[in-house]
Formats: C-alpha cells, structure tokens, sequence
C-alpha cells in the first residue's frame, strides 16, 4: 500500500514538467492526487477557473507565484490544490508540523478558506486549523502545533509567533499571502514583514492579489524568490 503510494507520488510528480496550461479543460487534466480530485469533484468543481488554469501547473512545480486577479476569480483554489499536493506528496500527516500557513485579511476570508479545505481537502490526512483572534488564547495555543495548515489573519498569527513557545514553523513548506493588497490597507505592512523575516527563507511562497500596488510589489519582493507572474485580466 505505501510502495503504491510512493509510486503514484513519482508519477505525479513527473508529470508537472509537462502540464500545458493551455490544454487544461478540467481538473483531471492536472496530475493531481486521488483525494484531491475526489473532494474537488463531491463539490462539483469540475473546470478551472482562468487564474487556477494559469497557475496550478506552476505552484505545482514548486514555483513561487505572484498571482494577479480579480475577487471571485477563484484564488482559493488555486492556492488550496497546490498547498494539498505538496503536503500529499511530502507525505505529511498529522503527526508532522505546521506544512503551510495561509494569511489572509480579515476572519470571513479566513472562514471561508478554512471551510473549502475542510470540504476539498476531506480525503487528505493533515489537519487544518484557524488562527484569527476572537478566541482564547491558550486555547488557539495549545492547538496550533497540532495543526498542519494554518489558516491566519496577520496580527494574531505574529501574537503567536512572539507568545507562544509551542508554535514552530522550521518545517514550514508552504506559505500563502492571500489578497495581499486589502492586508496592507489594513495597516499591516510592518506584521506582514516582521512574519515573513521570521519564516525559514526555504520554503515556497504564492501571493495572490487584487491589485499591484508599490506596496504590493515591496512584499513581492521580500517574501518572493524569482516569482513567476500570472495575471488575469476580465474579458469584454
Ligand atoms: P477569489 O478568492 O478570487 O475572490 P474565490 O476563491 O472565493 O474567489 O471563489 C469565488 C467563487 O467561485 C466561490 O463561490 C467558489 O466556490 C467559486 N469557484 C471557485 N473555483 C471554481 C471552479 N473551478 N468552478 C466553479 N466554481 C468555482
Ligand atoms: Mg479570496
């Protein structure tokens, strides 16, 4: 069973060299793991939206990302899939440590990301959990070096960072920056910066982002490693 794993680990793994981003219809034509197309499929996502087909193959390939598009394009996804597989294909589990830590503005957003990966991530064994404030904070302690994926707003998560002598990124592959621009409106640059300083420099990063602002292109430039750009831009 586990030689059957490491198999169809391989497989996919060679196979992110020669996805064709143009040619890519439908999920399956991605070389994602079983689970993952299973949740994807139990909740009726089918086709890629436009900034998940230009970005998946890559995010797959290990690749950091400046992602550009617009709210309701589908940035979740495209960063959900590729935090999954690179976990799935590291084969983490819950006894591991913290795998990806995904920041996002405000506790809606983080909300939601949290319930896509409950539903699309169900098949997969890592464990994910919120960190946004509003809750006890021994209680957000206690249970965040159980947690694979972390999901975060930017204040709490550095709270922890600076707190907590139980939180402990040093295995971290995976970091997400999600809308990016609305998290420096808030007034979060410097935590932004302060987080990322404190990250391990080898890791994978993907920022996604309405818009790209100077402000923008400067977290770009501390927290990315020659980021490939992918853009969407609205049709007529
Ligand atoms: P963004 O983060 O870019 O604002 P979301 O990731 O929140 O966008 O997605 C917006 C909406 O589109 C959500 O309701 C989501 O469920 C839906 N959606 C995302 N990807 C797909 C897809 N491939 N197929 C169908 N619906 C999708
Ligand atoms: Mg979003």
């Amino acid at each position: 069973k586990l030689k059957d794993e490491v198999a169809s680990i391989q497989n996919l793994q060679q196979a992110y060299n020669s996805i064709d981003a143009s040619k890519v219809n439908s999920f399956k034509d991605f070389p994602l793991s079983d689970k993952t197309l299973k949740g994807l499929k139990e909740c009726g996502f089918m086709k890629p939206t436009e900034i998940q087909q230009e970005s998946i193959g890559l995010s797959l390939r290990g690749l950091d990302i400046l992602g550009a598009a617009k709210t309701g394009s589908g940035k979740t996804l495209a960063f959900l899939i590729p935090v999954l597989e690179a976990l799935y294909c590291k084969q983490w589990t819950r006894l591991d440590s913290v795998g990806a830590l995904i920041i996002t503005p405000t506790r809606e957003l983080a909300y939601q990301i949290f319930e896509t990966l409950r539903k699309v991530g169900r098949y997969h064994d890592v464990s994910a959990g919120l960190i946004i404030g509003g809750k006890d904070l021994h209680f957000e302690k206690k249970r965040m070096d159980q947690c694979n994926i972390i999901i975060c707003t930017p204040g709490r998560l550095l709270q922890h960072m600076d707190e907590n002598p139980l939180f402990n990124c040093s295995n971290l592959q995976i970091l997400v920056l999600d809308e990016a621009d609305r998290c420096l409106d808030l007034g979060f640059e410097a935590t932004m910066n302060s987080i990322i300083e404190n990250l391990p420099p080898k890791r994978q990063t993907l920022l996604f982002s309405a818009t790209q602002t100077k402000s923008v292109r400067d977290l770009a430039r501390l927290s990315l490693k020659d980021p490939m750009y992918v853009s969407v831009h609205e049709h007529a």
